[in-house]
């Protein structure tokens, strides 16, 4: 309370000195008016009575002027060039000269003059008011001088003063009373903050109470700053590294609190919605994202305090986008732990929403899907028939080996189109397995015309049962940098095909040319030809044109042209085709050319 007693001690002391500068300046201001609004009448009264005495010019005293002069309390006196009296309304003995006066001097030279003093011949105080008489010449030839008697400001306002005094007085200490109160009030605040800042002080650094409550508090809020600084500091770096992590996610973030405003996006969440850094984060959550689906799934989260996981597939934003929606409640610290249920620990103050891109593992699942559902397919036909001509085998009796190497046959084949389909499944697999686990993918330089010709020979045999001649088109010297293998499988693939859907007698077509730092290796033939609305997909896997014409002989698993199409990846070039229905086809797999692969 010290302090505050010093203030109330300084409190009083201006006010008692503002009071009375207040009173001084009143009580002067008042006076002053007192003796102006004495001296304004006398002033007037003066010139009055002069113009009435300088009209006839005599400056005679008429009796009618004696008796104003007797009645109003005014004293006249007219005053000769020497200061002699020559009259005087008041007294008319014992008149001394009057030269050494002030307002007459100033009279004799010409002016008005005026003057308040106590008059020793009338005993009182008076106001004086003096007028030149103009002689003949025009120069002064007397004084016309008008008094007053003027009682002392000091008696004559006395009863006014004594009520400006009380008042004075009255308010002084009506502000003293509440600046006593204030002060106060001021020390119990000042006592409690000083409390609160001992409180917040950590116990290792409690500092000893002294007399003076400002010391004490200023050397509280020191050691508080000197602890929070670096506080503050801390979590201003957290702070910024925890956006640094948030905005490096690959994963779109988006928060919002409980009444689903957006309170933070990272740039992916705003790429996604296409909103603006400043602006997301005036919206709502429907409004950022315009998904009632992930405003459904905030809510739920919200509802139940536990975190709940989505999938959710955008059209609006980007077209067949697919995302996992990991939504988490948020709780202030000391609440929710471990992501475990509410169970009466507060309610989350928000929700952040975590989402994946997962579209391209959703189309590698269903890829998978389709896979696995194709190669069933492909495989239960062949299975069925050789399980079931075994098991007539087996039933039946021996007695008829025409029947049972038909049976025989037929088991073959299938086991023919099965053992075709694992192999071109292994060959894909090896494929993509060389891809994906980036293998040394070893080229080397190979003359073109000897794999073409390697090619032809494997398909020779068939080639000769339909007496098909395959002709080959190619500069001997034509040399580039490849894997021999995989591009002669290529060839073989694409060959056989021809083969298959030739007609017998026909021609094909094995050419090869490099043409602007390219390798095409050109398969041609005149057969059955492909219909133009299965062009764009007969490089999928086992897609054929017709499943009808593949049965019989030229069963194929419909894997070749997605074995040829991996393998032109795989040298990092292409295969298109070029086909009509009943006209034939042309297919064509172009590989780049290293420099020193060319002619
Ligand atoms: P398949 O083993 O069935 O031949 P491919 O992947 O090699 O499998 O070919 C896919 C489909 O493309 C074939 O089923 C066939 O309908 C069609 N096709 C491929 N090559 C030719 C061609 N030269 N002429 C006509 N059709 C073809």
């Amino acid at each position: 309370m010290g302090a505050f007693k010093k203030h109330l001690a300084a409190w009083a002391a201006v006010i008692c000195a503002l009071s009375a500068l207040i009173a001084a300046s009143a009580l002067f201001a008042m006076r002053s008016a007192h003796y102006a609004a004495y001296e304004e009448r006398l002033h007037s009264t003066a010139r009055a009575l002069f113009a009435l005495s300088a009209a006839d010019k005599t400056f005679s005293v008429h009796e009618s002027l004696e008796a104003f002069l007797d009645q109003s309390g005014y004293r006249l006196t007219l005053i000769g060039l020497d200061g002699e009296v020559i009259w005087d309304s008041r007294i008319k003995d014992r008149l001394v000269n009057h030269i050494d006066r002030e307002e007459i001097q100033t009279a004799l030279n010409g002016s008005e003059g005026s003057a308040r003093r106590f008059s020793l011949s009338a005993k009182a105080r008076y106001l004086y008011y003096a007028l030149p008489v103009p002689g003949e010449d025009g120069k002064p030839a007397g004084v016309f001088r008008l008094s007053r008697e003027t009682p002392p400001f000091f008696v004559s306002a006395r009863r006014n003063i004594l009520l400006f005094a009380a008042a004075v007085l009255a308010l002084a200490a009506a502000a003293l009373t509440a600046a006593a109160v204030f002060c106060r009030e001021q020390a119990g605040q000042f006592a409690r903050l000083v409390r609160l800042a001992h409180d917040a002080l950590p116990s290792r650094c409690m500092c000893a109470p002294c007399k003076n409550e400002m010391l004490e508090l200023e050397g509280a809020l020191k050691i508080i700053g000197a602890e929070l600084t670096p506080r503050l500091n801390d979590s201003l770096e957290r702070e910024k590294n925890l956006k640094a992590i948030i905005d490096g996610m690959t994963e779109a973030v988006i928060a919002a609190d409980k009444d689903l405003r957006v309170i933070l996006t990272n740039p992916p969440a705003r790429a996604l919605f296409c909103l603006d850094e400043h602006k997301a984060e005036t919206l709502s959550l429907l409004e950022a994202a315009r998904s009632t689906v992930l405003e459904e799934a905030a809510k739920k989260t919200l509802a139940d305090g536990a975190p709940f996981e989505t999938e959710i597939t955008f059209h609006a934003h980007k077209a067949g986008q697919r995302f996992c929606v990991l939504c988490s409640p948020l709780f202030a610290r000391g609440g929710e732990q471990g992501g475990e249920r509410g169970g009466g620990q507060g309610a989350a103050f928000g929700v952040t929403l975590v989402l994946r891109d997962v579209t391209r593992v959703s189309r590698l699942e269903q890829i998978r899907k389709d896979f696995v559902a194709n190669v069933s397919h492909e495989l239960r036909t062949p299975i069925q028939l050789v399980k079931g001509f075994s098991e007539t085998l087996l039933d039946s009796p021996l007695d008829e080996p025409e029947q049972a190497r038909k049976f025989l046959k037929i088991i073959s084949k299938n086991a023919d189109t099965m053992e075709n389909l694992t192999n071109d499944l292994l060959t894909l697999a090896r494929l993509e397995n060389a891809d994906s686990q980036a293998l040394p993918f070893e080229t080397e330089r190979c003359r073109i015309a000897q794999l073409l010709d390697e090619a032809v020979f494997s398909v020779e045999p068939p080639a000769q049962k339909k007496r098909i001649r395959i002709a080959i088109d190619c500069p001997p010297e034509l040399c580039a940098r490849v894997h021999a293998p995989l591009v002669v499988q290529a060839l073989v693939n694409l060959l056989d095909n021809a083969v298959k859907y030739s007609p017998e007698c026909a021609l094909i077509t094995a050419r090869a040319f490099a043409c602007t730092r390219e390798l095409t290796l050109e398969v041609r033939d005149t057969g059955i030809g492909i219909p133009s609305s299965h062009l764009e997909r007969i490089f999928e896997r086992f897609y054929r044109v017709d499943k009808a014409r593949n049965r019989g002989k030229e069963a194929g698993t419909g894997l070749g042209l997605a074995i040829v199409r991996h393998i032109a990846l795989m040298h990092k070039g292409s295969v298109e085709v070029e086909s009509h229905a009943g006209e034939g086809s042309v297919f064509r797999l172009k590989l780049p050319l290293e420099s020193e692969g060319a002619l």
